[in-house]
């Protein structure tokens, strides 16, 4: 029997923030697609799903045309790489996913009429050189630095988007995600918050980047998912933030992990990145206005949260 009162598809449902967006959705009484390629998500993030007969995983490329029996009312598009380190390996891959993959996806809730949000990022602000970021910005993007197969690519999935809302009548919604952290986020993943959990609970030096000056705000995953549920379940087109407006800088951050891990690892500064943005901050009034949202989990209680997970991942795989 099932019990779902409407079916939703979620590409990229098996990377970090998809995952907990199935469960989420499984957990309001829908029926799930995850459509995922394991590129970089991952099957452990999807594994105590699948027994739900409810859940459906069918491992795929979004690049490829894609079809899900039956009626659709909702398609989330989060499938692309989203970790420097992955785009910055994966190129070509992360542009054609943001752009024939977006087409697919946009192409699917065309076709089931269903209403569509695309996952875009703060990214698409670049270097902001307004500071916090409001959805009016247009951003300060380097469309030739390395960073801008990811930034692009998602400019140009708000673009297309955009495009078929106002000449294909598709009801879309565009999110503007922030950094995101939470359980699941894999060790290697290079992101500054699994790097960091992951040297402090090896003891091994903090890498921190450049001065550790640069800013970011740190949203804990079920706020994240929370919110895009809110926005996916509105009439808006977006674009709308959805982030944490307290800002931290990196040095910070390596400071709180090292306090809640209670290591003693020493901070090693290591070369910043190009075109590695100097701040980052969500003006969410928007979200708060129009959603009634803004994120609940003080960053000391998310890390902490982070961090029983990743140092019982270690456990097991020690003990296996
Ligand atoms: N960072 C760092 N050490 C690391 C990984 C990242 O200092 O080992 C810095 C990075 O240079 C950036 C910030 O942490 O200033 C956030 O980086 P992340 O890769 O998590 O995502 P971004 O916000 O840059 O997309």
């Amino acid at each position: 029997m099932r019990r779902s009162t409407s079916t939703a598809v979620v590409t990229g449902g098996a990377g970090f923030v998809g995952s907990w967006l199935c469960q989420r959705l499984l957990a309001d009484g829908h029926e799930v697609w995850c459509i995922d390629s394991l590129v970089t998500g991952r099957r452990d993030n999807i594994a105590h799903l699948l027994p739900d007969p409810c859940f459906t995983f069918v491992e795929a490329d979004v690049c490829e045309p894609f079809d899900v029996p039956g009626d659709v009312d909702l398609v989330l598009h989060l499938a692309s790489p989203a970790s420097p380190v992955h785009y910055l390996r994966m190129p070509i891959e992360t542009l054609q996913v943001g752009s024939t993959g977006t087409t697919n996806a946009l192409d699917l809730a065309e076709r089931k009429q269903a209403r569509f949000l695309m996952a875009s990022t703060s990214e698409v602000y670049g270097d902001p050189l307004e500071h916090p970021q409001r959805e009016t910005y247009w951003g300060n993007v380097n469309p030739v630095g390395p960073r801008s197969v990811y930034d692009e690519a998602k400019r140009f999935s708000e673009a297309l988007t955009t495009a078929y809302r106002d000449h294909r009548g598709v009801d879309t919604v565009i999110a503007r995600l922030f950094n995101t952290y939470g359980p699941r986020m894999a060790h290697q993943d290079g992101r500054v918050v699994p790097t960091f959990v992951h040297q402090a609970l090896l003891g091994e030096p903090l890498t921190v980047a450049g001065d550790g000056s640069q800013t970011r705000s740190l949203c804990f995953v079920e706020d994240t998912v929370e919110g895009l549920l809110r926005l996916a379940a509105s009439g808006e087109r977006g674009p709308v933030n959805i982030g944490n407006d307290r800002e931290l800088t990196v040095l910070e951050i390596a400071e709180v992990v090292k306090e809640i891990t209670g290591s003693d690892s020493p901070i090693e500064f290591i070369d910043l990145p190009t075109d590695d943005p100097k701040v980052r901050r969500p003006d969410i009034s928007r979200a708060e206005e129009l959603l009634g949202w803004r994120p609940r989990t003080p960053v000391r209680d998310g890390l902490s949260r982070t961090v029983a997970w990743m140092a019982a991942e270690r456990a097991e795989a020690a003990s296996a």
